[in-house]
């Protein structure tokens, strides 16, 4: 693995450590891109300040302090400036407008949650047999990946479904179609694969070799010391090749470029 776009800081109140500490240890591992992607703030319309995310007035340090260490470091280490983030309808534009002209590079999009973060609204990744919810996931990561705006889709397969066997496959059969009709890479998230969580699974595996998917490894790392774990990088690399899967290093991360504030 040369390059991980998918990176976290203390910035979004559930990780740890600064940014130049995920760089050092990604200096030290041999990587060559190192791409942040904290998780974006999201302008609610009541003023609502999520507690497991960056701040809005914290964005502008965020952007600031990686921009001066993208200097500094410029001989060892190719530094990239994102956010991950949701695709909630009625919120997004309003969240676009605030980020937009303050220098992020590019966003990835993670659906924490399928509707929207609104009280009583379940975390993606917790068990659920509710087809509605699945099919507002996939309807949302859907609507997302159609903006042309993001670079690509983290942990695709978070949704916790434990309903239907046969709905969830047409379901994330419709996901991986979708996505891959933007161009965009499905991710093997290698924080759920070091902690055993229901994603990445083998039932999504299966629905990517189906539809010869192309897949991107992403540490998601919420501690320096993740950004790069090699056994773990191995283990994910078998698992693309018993699965016959795509994996690329190439993300486009221009799209977000086409936004005029
Ligand atoms: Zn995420
Ligand atoms: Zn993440």
């Amino acid at each position: 693995m040369n390059a991980n776009f998918h990176t976290h800081t203390y910035r979004c109140h559930h990780a740890s450590g600064t940014e130049r500490e995920y760089i050092e240890k990604a200096i030290d591992a041999g990587l060559k891109v190192l791409g942040f992607s904290d998780h974006a703030p999201y302008i609610f319309k009541d003023g609502h300040y999520s507690g497991f995310r960056m701040h809005p007035e914290e964005l502008a340090g965020y952007v600031q302090t990686l921009s001066a260490l993208r200097e500094e470091y410029k001989k060892d280490i190719e530094i990239r400036i994102g956010l991950e983030i949701e695709y909630y309808p009625t919120l997004f534009e309003d969240t676009l407008k605030f980020i937009c002209s303050q220098g992020v590079e590019y966003l990835l999009l993670g659906q924490h949650y399928a509707m929207g973060e609104f009280p009583g609204e379940l975390y993606s990744a917790r068990e659920s047999s509710d087809p509605k919810r699945l099919q507002a996931y996939v309807d949302n990561v859907l609507q997302g990946a159609e903006t042309g705006l993001f670079s690509y889709v983290a942990h695709p397969d978070i949704i916790n479904f434990t309903g239907d066997e046969e709905f969830f496959e047409s379901e994330l059969d419709r996901l991986v179609k979708g996505i891959l009709k933007q161009n965009l890479p499905l991710e093997i998230n290698l924080l759920g694969l070091a902690e055993g969580r229901n994603y990445p699974s083998h039932r999504f595996f299966k629905i990517l070799e189906k539809n010869n998917a192309t897949v991107i490894l992403g540490s998601d790392a919420h501690k320096p010391e993740n950004v790069y774990n090699a056994e773990l990088i191995e283990s994910a690399i078998k698992l693309t090749r018993h699965y016959h899967l795509n994996l690329t290093e190439n993300v486009d991360l221009t799209r977000l470029s086409s936004l005029t504030c």
